[in-house]
């Protein structure tokens, strides 16, 4: 097999005719419409898949309800779905090399980041989540009412969830809440972003080989239309979302219409890497530009937002232009690319016409601003200096490639902080320099969900993840991720 060619349960997958997965199996749309699943590499149409409708949600939502109502998943002993979903952890690991070329191929990933990145991630989290279900207890609780009491609390699953997921991280953002449901003994309706419905569906055929019964986890493929049917739906008990902040508002809405449905939202960034003039400058430029080029910058923690002491700034953007320089940009599969291409060529536009923009606004290029010309839907790294922190730019996610230095030439901590803090996000922001104390100091006054100290990415299975302000509400991994997904119950006796 060399490099570029499919292996071969890759190449029957894509075979296949696809569907939705509803109680067990694949199952046909009950509407005739499909969709196109494209190859962003190369621009090309792979395979259309179907596009749900209101009654193909219906059967979802209700084969999800049936299996959490009267289905042995919430009953199973703890000890025994803790198995089960470590074989499913097990069953994915198994089957990185094709998952890994489905994700490459449909989001345009580079392939060893997507074996290491996301699945190798996904299946730590799901290990992780796979020694939960013994381990989610109630209390007993003092009661201060005349008498003897027994009290105690229960925490129950909170039923039906529907999983709202986006293209940039086909699987591990499915992952990241496939892990709390099925840990909590909850069913689950994933939908994909209709552009990238692949590896949901071998997720969910690996979940029934692991042993997770019929109808706990089934997946319907769709947009916008499918994603507002979930949202709207009164027998969903929690929906779960990850995307742009104005449809994280719009499922809020929605679904306090529907049944005062609890969501959690993990939204949009526009994270602050802030560089003192101490920094280890060596170790600092490779994680400012892994920080925003990695993903081609389509990644919600992307460090967008470059601010360094005017000390350090000539030589932080010089090395970090270097080093977009010396990325290799190219197809997915092939195991020298570093940065693969944008996901569709809307994105694409998008993403040109906010740069274009900021130099109609004043910015300067240092680097890059340009698409590369070829098959797919690639864009140079960039970098764009000479802006003000009101500029479009700076203020607004491109989710793309795209980096905006500013300098600071201040020493007082809540000065810089106001400025890293003067956006409507807060996901995650990272600090640079030698000095723990001032890093601290720092990362005290920093509103954001996940500071890395000398490292821009910084997660792991164990350490919470989500958002401050309009950057979302709620948390994914760690022990914070069970807390959306479980009601507690009082029960108190008098004795
Ligand atoms: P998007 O919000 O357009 O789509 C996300 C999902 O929502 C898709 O499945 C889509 O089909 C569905 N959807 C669209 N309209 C809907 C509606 N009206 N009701 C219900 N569902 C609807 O986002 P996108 O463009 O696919 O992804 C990019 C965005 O996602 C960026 O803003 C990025 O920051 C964010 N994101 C956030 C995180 C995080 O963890 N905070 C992670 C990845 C991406």
């Amino acid at each position: 097999m060399t490099a570029l060619e499919l292996h071969p349960q890759t190449k029957a997958f894509l075979a296949r005719t696809l569907g939705h997965f509803i109680a067990g199996q694949v199952a046909p749309s009950q509407g005739d419409k499909t969709s196109p699943v494209h190859d962003p590499g190369r621009g090309i149409e792979l395979l259309r898949v179907p596009l749900g409708t209101q009654a193909d949600v219906d059967r979802a939502v209700a084969a999800a309800r049936a299996a959490f109502d009267t289905g042995p998943w919430r009953g199973m002993k703890p000890n025994m779905r803790t198995r089960v979903i470590w074989k499913f952890a097990d069953l994915i690991e198994e089957h990185t090399q094709v998952l890994a070329e489905l994700e490459s191929i449909n989001n345009g990933m580079p392939i060893g980041a997507a074996k290491i990145g996301h699945i190798g991630t996904s299946v730590d989290l799901l290990r992780y989540a796979a020694g939960w279900p013994t381990k989610l207890t109630g209390r007993t609780i003092p009661v201060s009412a005349p008498g003897e009491w027994h009290a105690y609390t229960l925490r129950d699953p909170v039923g039906v969830v529907a999983q709202i997921v986006p293209w940039n991280g086909p699987l591990m953002m499915a992952a990241w809440k496939l892990a709390p449901a099925l840990a909590s003994g909850c069913t689950i309706v994933l939908k994909p972003a209709e552009q990238t419905p692949l590896s949901a569906i071998y997720l969910a055929e690996l979940a029934i080989e692991a042993g997770i019964p019929e109808g706990v986890f089934n997946v319907v493929l769709g947009g916008a239309e499918v994603g507002a049917a979930l949202s709207a739906h009164p027998d969903v008990d929690k929906i779960a979302f990850t995307g742009s902040t104005a449809v994280g508002r719009a499922i809020a809405g929605a679904a306090a219409q529907a049944n005062f449905t609890r969501v959690t939202r993990e939204l949009g960034g526009k994270s602050p890497v802030i560089v003192f003039p101490d920094a280890d400058l060596s170790a600092a430029i490779p994680a400012i530009a892994a920080g925003i080029f990695s993903g081609a910058g389509q990644i919600c923690t992307a460090g967008s937002r470059l601010y360094v002491h005017e000390k350090a700034f000539d030589r932080v953007l010089e090395g970090v232009a270097e080093a977009a320089g010396k990325l290799s940009v190219g197809y997915g599969l092939d195991p020298a690319t570093q940065m693969g291409p944008l996901i569709s060529a809307a994105h694409l536009q998008r993403v040109a016409g906010m740069t274009e923009n900021a130099v109609r606004e004043g910015a300067s290029v240092v680097t890059g601003a340009e698409a590369i010309e070829g098959g797919g839907y690639f864009y140079k790294p960039t970098i764009l200096a000479s802006l003000t922190p009101d500029s479009t730019i700076v203020r607004e996610e491109v989710f793309g490639p795209v980096l905006s230095a500013l300098r600071f030439n201040d020493d007082d901590l809540d000065a810089i902080a106001a400025e890293a803090n003067g956006s409507a996000y807060g996901l995650a922001a990272s600090i640079f320099t030698r000095d723990f104390s001032l890093a601290h100091r720092m990362a005290a006054r920093v509103r954001a969900g996940t500071i890395g100290i000398n490292r821009h990415f910084v997660g792991d299975s164990a350490l919470p993840f989500g958002g401050f302000r309009q950057s979302g509400w709620g948390r994914e991994k760690g022990e914070d991720m069970f807390n959306a997904y479980l009601e507690t119950k009082a029960i108190a006796a008098p004795l």
